[in-house]
């Protein structure tokens, strides 16, 4: 026990206190004292009784907590207060701005005990309605369980990029005289990332060693390490890192088996033997090589995963990948018509300005009322206005979308003369989350079968790292879009990246095509189409399988033989 972590506990002590409706003054003097323990430039632990009594506040009964945390690092009371605390309610006491009255609220009021039923609590709107709360408040929890979520040692891609590639770079520079390659997860572009893994060739490990001991961003912990395996935590963020040493002869070997998840590494890549057993030949002086060698064809880093890679490229069936520059046009955004940061224009003329050939709008339907959906009259208008900015950045074309509600039996948000007013429709879930597999499922299968669906948009509601998807049935869902030349979404923005990677392929085998979209809020959410090229990749996107990689005019046509279809 050291000074900072027995105010810590004496801290969460009173908190409980609060929580318990303990006797107030009680509370207010160690609330005071703590104070004044916090704010004096004295080591508690080396302070006599005597001493103690000294400090402002502190009087008998808090010498003799201050006692026992110094012995046993609790006291009896704190005991008593956890015991009769659920746990989830201590990790709720952690967020930034809840107090322990607001807690107390939400876990006797709305019988709220985990972090998880406060999030979902808080998405429903239920915890802005309740006395004491309002809006703001929600939305700063909701911020800090977000945080919370994202910190626990696991990052989303997007979060932890920049992170990641500025520690790249400087541990590249340190170790400058040693090969250097990042490999594992973010080599492989997962969508979340646990350990940031780099991979050093040298024959001189002392002198890098060293430097790298120096390098004071990264806490290392040596008791975890072994000689040619260090690990450690970035002091900046939560994030593991590990670094790898081995002889400059062994570097392209060790990068192959680094890289490569366990699946593909057990991938037989011959009748006889694995990839990881080819590896292990070291009779190859190129990445390309290893594969041409091995009669294989090249699979890119982000798809070395055990998903059935290392098959196609036995089969020569690995194609060639989606790339950003493939990407037309962007589908799927809001404006300030619904809940948008930016108006229409200002989307369009970004849009424009960053070169794509057409945008869909596609703001909620009238059924969002959080997110302000459009009423018919709304919809009418805003056709108004994109009829009129066509005309004026002509060629550029925005196409009119809608993100339909599907509601909860399935059917889409407007009567069909509105449907049949829209260029495309993207359909999606966003209320009433808590399905079983088999209604969740139906519940698509019937937005799926309305011939004005273009695309399915966010498929399973994921919010990566925050809240699980409901549970659908992939392949029937898929095979129902096959059948009814739907298109899927692989929504881009990087908690959701739903579609998973993983049913990219089931999806092009079947005929769908797939559509990255970056339900862009505001102008700079066109750059999340990014995260999505990269996911698309991952499960092995093409461009001919991609919706928005089709021109204009491809599109428009695209949009026009549906519509005319319907009967
Ligand atoms: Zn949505
Ligand atoms: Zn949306």
């Amino acid at each position: 026990m050291d000074h900072k972590t027995l105010l810590k506990k004496l801290k969460l002590g009173i908190q409980l206190m609060e929580l318990h409706d303990e006797n107030p003054f009680k509370i207010r003097s160690y609330q005071s004292a703590l104070t004044a323990m916090d704010r004096g430039d004295f080591d508690i632990m080396e302070l006599s009784d005597d001493q103690l009594t000294q400090i402002n506040g502190v009087g008998k009964s808090l010498v003799e907590v201050i006692k026992n945390l110094k012995e046993t690092e609790s006291f009896p009371a704190l005991d008593e207060l956890l015991e009769k605390t659920p746990e989830g309610i201590l990790e709720i006491l952690q967020i930034k701005g809840l107090g322990p009255k607001k807690v107390k609220v939400l876990w006797q009021e709305l019988g709220i005990t985990s972090t998880h039923e406060l999030m979902e609590a808080c998405q429903s709107g239920i915890v802005a309605k309740t006395k004491g709360f309002g809006e703001k408040t929600q939305e700063t929890i909701i911020q800090n369980l977000e945080f919370k979520a994202s910190n626990a040692d696991k990052w989303l891609f997007a979060d932890i990029e920049p992170v990641f590639e500025a520690l790249a770079e400087k541990i590249q520079k340190i170790s400058s005289s040693a090969q250097f390659a990042i490999v594992g997860e973010y080599a492989r572009k997962m969508e979340i990332i646990s350990l940031a893994h780099f991979l050093l060739g040298t024959n001189n490990p002392e002198k890098v060693k060293s430097a790298l001991k120096a390098f004071e961003d990264i806490d290392w912990d040596f008791t975890k390490s072994g000689p040619n395996t260090w690990r450690g935590k970035l002091k900046e963020a939560d994030l593991h890192v590990r670094v790898d040493f081995c002889a400059e002869e062994d570097f392209l070997w060790k990068k192959l088996s680094l890289t490569a998840a366990k699946g593909h590494l057990l991938s037989p890549a011959s009748d006889t033997e694995t990839i990881a057993e080819k590896i292990q030949k070291k009779d190859y002086q190129s990445e390309e090589e290893f594969f041409s060698k091995n009669d294989l064809q090249f699979i890119p880093a982000e798809m070395r995963e055990g998903f059935g890679e290392v098959t196609l490229a036995r089969e020569n069936k690995i194609p060639q990948l989606l790339e950003d520059k493939d990407l037309k046009g962007i589908l799927h955004n809001h404006s300030t018509y619904s809940d948008g940061k930016h108006s229409l224009r200002q989307m369009a003329e970004h849009c424009k300005a960053l070169g794509y050939e057409y945008l869909g709008i596609a703001d909620h339907s009238r059924t969002a009322t959080y997110a302000g959906g459009l009423e018919i009259e709304k919809v009418l208008k805003q056709h108004q206005e994109i009829d009129e900015l066509n005309k004026e950045l002509a060629p550029f074309r925005i196409f009119k979308g809608i993100e339909s509600d599907i509601l909860g039996d399935g059917s889409l948000d407007y009567p069909k003369d509105v449907l049949a007013s829209f260029d495309f429709i993207v359909s999606s879930v966003h209320s009433i989350l808590n399905m079983d597999v088999n209604r969740a499922t139906d519940r698509l299968l019937r937005a799926i079968a309305n011939p004005y669906t273009t695309i399915l948009g966010h498929p399973t509601g994921r919010l990566l790292l925050r809240r699980e998807g409901y549970p659908i049935d992939h392949k029937t869902i898929i095979d129902a879009c096959a059948a009814q030349n739907v298109v899927i979404e692989i929504n881009a923005n990087p908690w959701r990246l739903d579609l998973d990677w993983r049913w990219v392929r089931y999806a092009m085998d079947q005929g769908v095509k797939l559509a990255i979209n970056p339900d862009a809020h505001e102008m700079d959410g066109y750059l999340d189409m990014k995260y999505g090229v990269l996911v698309g990749r991952k499960g092995g996107l093409t461009k001919e399988m991609t919706l928005n990689a089709l021109s204009r005019e491809e599109i428009a046509a695209f949009f026009a033989e549906r519509k005319a279809k319907i009967k």
